[in-house]
């Protein structure tokens, strides 16, 4: 807030871009590798520094693509050439569906060992791979709940181990590298790869981001059961105008600053070494090509010391679908000097050559190629593959065993947001008749996602059969005699809604399972947001029956079901909850577990009604109406909270001192559930627009029936920031309100002479 736009004086202006620091440290390289990688660059040649930067997929080395008849087959040939010719640095992905981990170990061996025993200088290549909600691309795998559940369970301790369970499943693997986590903010909710994000809001994104990081990489990325992850998609690659994935975003300097920078700063504080680049394009500039945001934000602001990857192919596409290069090696050059020090390229050679003929006719600057390996290598180094670049066999020991198994239940049950439950309805009793139908009641696809054994996700006879889909996992807990299944519908058609409602006649309850197929990025664009018209007359029908209905929603985004929510009594939005869904759930339902998730976005009511939590003024004004489904940050328990004393030590701060906030919550129904108490922050004035909250603070609390525990939280001038009129983070004097649940308190910023700055 502020007291007059006048009083500049009192600005304070922060040096940094954003706030919400983490505590782990920015990835810095050891003096003693600095040192070591000094000497190996003056060894080698043009042509083996510039195959350092260049990235292919196993793809382009392959003679067999692994599909669900068929098994992959590495070409060795094609694997020689591309490292002893084109000294490939790098090597992506799978040929389509996942492999067995020992299959994963025979194919790093080989490359590894024509890196490090066929050629000049030994340097072991870097694999580099999806592992999104877990290790994506290893059979049997723990695969967890995607990103905006991940968000949803409010569990930073969680997330943490998720992080760790995903590192150690992918490194025992073989695998280094992990293009993960999706740092992009989920403020466009048609977009297609929503579900990948960490939801719509900078503070929470940030902090579950870090503690992924954290989970993923310790304090040190060369233990064996540790990786390098891979911040994407830097940035504004979610904020498509159209919502369609690889689309136009218009971000003006000061949103980009406020709403999709902060994530990526707090990505780099905690110790991310690479970062992928938005495949799309910002204010006209496609970002392969955006020296400003590569160069002059990432290293000059943020301080970015590892390396930068494009991401599949985007540096081709400035020719040929962006035609800002006239000729492909235009774009090669335009890219590498745009501040991309590796290129996904990733089926040949092109960008090899061309660079190499760019560096030769002086157009790219051999220390601008100097730099760029120097940081490949020195992530490589700190990885620990000069010492060990072979898959470490003791690591096979906990692969996707029970301890992991339990963790992956935990984040699912925590993950999933009961927002409405009429009458109590839920938790059923275990001995109800129960009929259960839609689309997504018996498939284990629709929990998981993209980034699922394939890149779509979508091979449901691929998914490991002892997982137990919703339908089964009910059968499972109540006994399937009292278990009645009918399809109803598939995502798009009618199959046979008139015996759903028959059945629904003959049983007590009806758990009805709508939502979306998997997909992932393009093959996920939508134009509508509202749920296919024939699941919501599969709904109406049944509603129609006058038997209680339970509506699960298992989906990638907020499909709207504005015009079925108020007739049915509970419902239970999962997103993506991974593959313990069904047992989460069914737990949830039959009372073996109290829902704890809070929405990680807002829930639109209308299709056109994307408006966040943090709206302006003016989204709330005169015809202007906040009126989501369910808000950002809400879901219900199987108790009820109180809270009490919200307490602020100061009623006044300088700019230099921390307000210390408590507020004491309480279990005050019958079950143990946790509760996330979330602090909120308003600015109540300032000299551009402020939203009407934000969030500042969270804890996530177990509260035992009649419990109450004393929660605090730290308020400094990071928090109270934001990006002012001349683009630069400030904070302005004056008077702000903190509120907790339905508690208010304020407090004032002394304005601080300008002597005092
Ligand atoms: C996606 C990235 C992914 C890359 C490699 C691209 O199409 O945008 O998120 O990391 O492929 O698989």
């Amino acid at each position: 807030m502020k007291y007059t736009l006048a009083i500049v004086s009192l600005l304070i202006l922060f040096i940094g871009v954003v706030g919400f620091k983490g505590d782990l440290g920015k990835f810095e390289p050891s003096q003693s590798v600095m040192n070591r990688i000094k000497v190996l660059l003056s060894e080698m040649t043009v042509e083996e520094k510039v195959g350092q930067m260049t990235l292919i997929t196993i793809e382009a080395i392959s003679s067999k693509q692994g599909t669900k008849d068929q098994h992959h087959v590495l070409d060795e040939k094609k694997l020689e050439e591309a490292i002893k010719k084109y000294n490939v640095g790098s090597i992506i992905n799978v040929f389509d569906v996942a492999h067995e981990i020992d299959y994963w170990h025979e194919i790093i061996n080989k490359i590894q060992d024509i890196a490090v025993k066929e050629t000049r200088l030994k340097i072991p290549v870097l694999y580099g791979i999806d592992a999104i909600h877990g290790a994506t691309y290893t059979k049997g795998s723990t695969l967890f709940p995607q990103g905006i559940n991940m968000a949803a369970s409010w569990n930073k301790e969680l997330i943490e181990k998720v992080g760790e369970i995903t590192a150690y499943e992918t490194r025992a693997s073989g695998i280094p590298w992990n293009f993960y986590p999706v740092l992009d903010i989920g403020r466009q909710p048609l977009w297609s790869r929503l579900w990948e994000t960490y939801g719509e809001d900078v503070y929470l994104a940030s902090q579950i981001g870090s503690s992924f990081i954290k989970g993923a990489q310790g304090n040190n990325i060369g233990a064996r059961d540790k990786l390098a992850v891979c911040l994407k998609h830097y940035v504004g690659y979610s904020y498509p105008l159209n919502g369609r994935d690889r689309s136009p975003a218009w971000i003006s300097e000061r949103m980009m600053r406020e709403y999709f920078l902060p994530t990526f700063e707090a990505g780099i504080l905690a110790g991310a070494p690479t970062i992928m680049v938005n495949s799309g394009e910002v204010n006209g500039i496609p970002t392969h090509s955006d020296y400003h945001l590569l160069t002059e934000v990432l290293r000059g602001e943020l301080n970015f010391k590892g390396f930068v990857v494009s991401d599949w192919e985007d540096i081709k596409r400035l020719h040929f679908r962006d035609k800002i290069a006239e000729t492909p090696k235009e774009a090669v050059r335009i890219a590498v000097m745009a501040g991309i020090d590796m290129s996904m390229v990733p089926k040949d050679y092109s960008f090899y050559e061309y660079l190499l003929e760019l560096v030769k006719e002086g157009t790219v600057p051999i220390s601008r190629i100097d730099e760029a390996v120097e940081r490949i290598l020195t992530v490589k180094m700190e990885l620990g593959l000069f010492e060990n670049p072979y898959p470490d066999i003791m690591l096979k020991e906990k692969f996707a065993g029970d301890e992991f198994t339990k963790v992956n239940l935990s984040a699912s049950r925590e993950s999933i947001v009961l927002t409405k439950n009429e009458n109590s309805l839920l938790p059923l009793p275990k001995n109800v008749k129960v009929l259960v139908t839609g689309p997504t009641a018996n498939m284990l696809s629709v929990m998981n996602g993209g980034w699922t054994i394939t890149w779509q996700g979508s091979e449901e006879s691929l998914y490991p059969k002892e997982k137990n889909t919703l339908l089964e996992a009910i059968r499972e807990k109540i006994g399937s005699e009292k278990v009645s299944y009918i399809e109803g519908t598939s995502f798009d058609k009618n199959i046979n809604i008139n015996e759903a409602v028959s059945k629904a006649k003959e049983n007590d309850v009806v758990i009805l399972c709508l939502g979306e197929p998997t997909y992932c990025e393009g093959e996920g664009n939508i134009t509508d947001l509202t749920l296919n018209p024939v699941q919501l007359e599969l709904a109406e029908k049944i509603i129609e029956t006058g038997k209680p209905v339970i509506l699960v929603m298992l989906e990638g985004r907020p499909r709207v079901i504005n015009s079925i929510v108020d007739e049915v009594d509970a419902v239970l939005i999962a997103f993506l909850p991974g593959m313990e869904g069904g047992n989460a759930l069914a737990d949830i339902i039959f009372g073996d577990h109290s829902p704890s998730g809070r929405l990680s976005v807002t829930y639109p009511k209308s299709p056109n009604g994307n408006t966040t939590y943090d709206f302006k003024p003016m989204e709330n004004f005169d015809s202007n109406k906040y009126d989501p489904q369910w808000p950002f940050g809400f879901g219900l328990s199987y108790t009820t909270f109180a809270y009490q004393d919200l307490n602020l030590d100061k009623k006044e701060i300088s700019e230099n001192e921390e307000l210390n906030i408590s507020v004491e919550v309480s279990n005050t129904g019958k079950t143990a559930s946790s509760e996330v108490v979330q602090l909120y922050l308003s600015d109540l004035y300032g000299s551009v627009s402020r939203p009407n909250k934000q969030l500042k603070g969270f804890e996530k609390v177990m509260l035992n029936p009649g419990e109450t525990k004393k929660v605090s939280f730290k308020i400094n001038r990071e928090h109270l920031s934001f990006i002012g009129r001349e683009n630069k983070r400030i904070v302005e004097p004056g008077e702000f309100e903190i509120s907790i649940d339905n508690m208010k308190e304020n407090f004032v910023l002394k304005p601080t002479s300008a002597a005092n700055n």
